[in-house]
């Protein structure tokens, strides 16, 4: 791997510095530093550097980027919206379109928008199979090079409602998916114990870590988070689960909500958020002070379920922000963190940051201080993957 010198950046908004990066990683960060024989040189030109952006939190499979607009047709509720997907994907295999394609596609813009890692469910059912787990994977083989993708088994159509499916999931994992996932145990499935069990299982028999969509709010939500706490002690799972959405805690009666903080800290259980703009936003400040860590995530981007997302984690924090009211700079820079430290955090990943050791993993942003980039959310003008340039302006 080559050596590059990247010089004049200021990392997450601090005093100019160089940053040298040798065999992908950054090897040292200070003033004036002079380049080794044989480096490459890029002058950073005073912009801002970010650590590599982390979407833990994404549907691959689901996009329809790169195609022609399409207007939403779901009706209302889940069902209506599981429905619709089924209609829309038969649609798109009659035109020849591919999984492989739209994930190339998407993938695409990610790389450009400075993301290092992803985080996606991929749908796995009794109608297609496997087939949008082999199409996903195919585009990240083809992206290896740019971004880290690492995939959940998602039960998308249900998991007991549809019989068959605890197999296929059990056969994702064999076939290369790197998690389990889940949906709604109790408001979808209406078996939470059963579901959760059936998941569990497949995860502990194969040393996998699990991640749970939990739209169901309330008491619901709150009632299924204990039984996946209670599972994941009882099967030694600490820091291997991850719970996203859990609307639920943005619901709850704040002494619930301090049992809850308790027991998903106690077993180091993340969580994951899209700054979705019809639940309130869950409670950062506190989950923050309980030691929960929390990713953030695009969710679905121009698919059959909506409209919205271009891939950009900057531009979803602007949206978390937002959301949040936030309008100090520090408070602008702890949605960026989300996306940045919180998804290394839910993801497991080391070494990733802007200090000497770290993976060389960054953007750089034409912004003076983060919470600029944040409300601004500029392209990007230059991203590194492990060292290499692969995105510029
Ligand atoms: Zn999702």
């Amino acid at each position: 791997m080559s050596t590059l010198l990247l010089t004049g950046v200021r990392p997450l908004g601090g005093p100019a510095s160089d940053l040298l990066v040798e065999g992908g990683r950054i090897t040292r960060v200070g003033e004036g530093l002079a380049a080794p024989e044989g480096a490459t040189v890029v002058d950073g030109r005073d912009q801002l550097a970010v650590p590599g952006l982390v979407d833990a939190h994404a549907h691959l499979d689901k996009t329809l980027w790169g195609l022609p607009w399409r207007p939403h047709t779901a009706g209302d509720g889940l069902a209506a919206l599981i429905d619709n997907e089924h209609r829309g994907r038969a649609e798109l295999r009659r035109q020849g379109v591919t999984v492989a394609q739209r994930a190339t596609a998407l993938l695409g813009a990610y790389v450009a928008a400075g993301t290092s890692h992803i985080r996606s469910h991929v749908d796995v059912d009794t109608a297609a199979g496997l087939d949008s787990l082999h199409g996903v994977m195919e585009a990240r083989d083809a992206f290896a090079d740019r971004v880290q993708v690492e995939l959940v088994a998602f039960p998308q159509s249900g998991l007991l409602v549809r019989p068959g499916t605890v197999e296929l999931l059990e056969a994702a994992v064999r076939a290369g998916a790197d998690l389990v996932g889940g949906l709604d145990p109790a408001g979808f499935d209406h078996r939470p114990a059963e579901h959760l069990d059936a998941i569990f299982a497949i995860a502990a028999r194969h040393g996998r870590g699990l991640d749970i969509h939990l739209h169901d709010g309330g008491e619901l939500g709150a009632f299924t988070i204990d039984l996946i706490i209670e599972r994941t002690r009882a099967l030694g799972l600490a820091g291997m689960v991850t719970i996203s959405h859990a609307f639920a805690l943005a619901e709850v009666p704040g002494p619930r909500l301090e049992g809850l903080l308790e027991g998903l800290a106690g077993q180091r259980i993340s969580l994951t958020t899209v700054a979705p703009g019809n639940r309130p936003p869950l409670p950062l400040a506190r989950l923050a002070a309980a030691g929960v860590t929390v990713g953030l995530g695009c969710d679905g981007i121009r698919d059959l379920w909506s409209p919205w997302g271009d891939g950009d984690l900057l531009g979803r924090a602007a949206l978390l922000a937002w959301r949040a009211g936030a309008r100090r700079d520090q408070d602008l820079a702890a949605a960026l963190e989300l996306a940045t430290t919180g998804g290394a955090g839910v993801l497991g990943l080391d070494g990733h940051g802007l200090e000497p050791g770290c993976w060389a993993d960054l953007a750089l942003v034409p912004a003076a201080t983060v919470g600029e980039a944040v409300v601004a959310h500029p392209p990007r003008s230059l991203v590194l993957k492990r060292g290499r340039v692969v995105a510029r302006a």
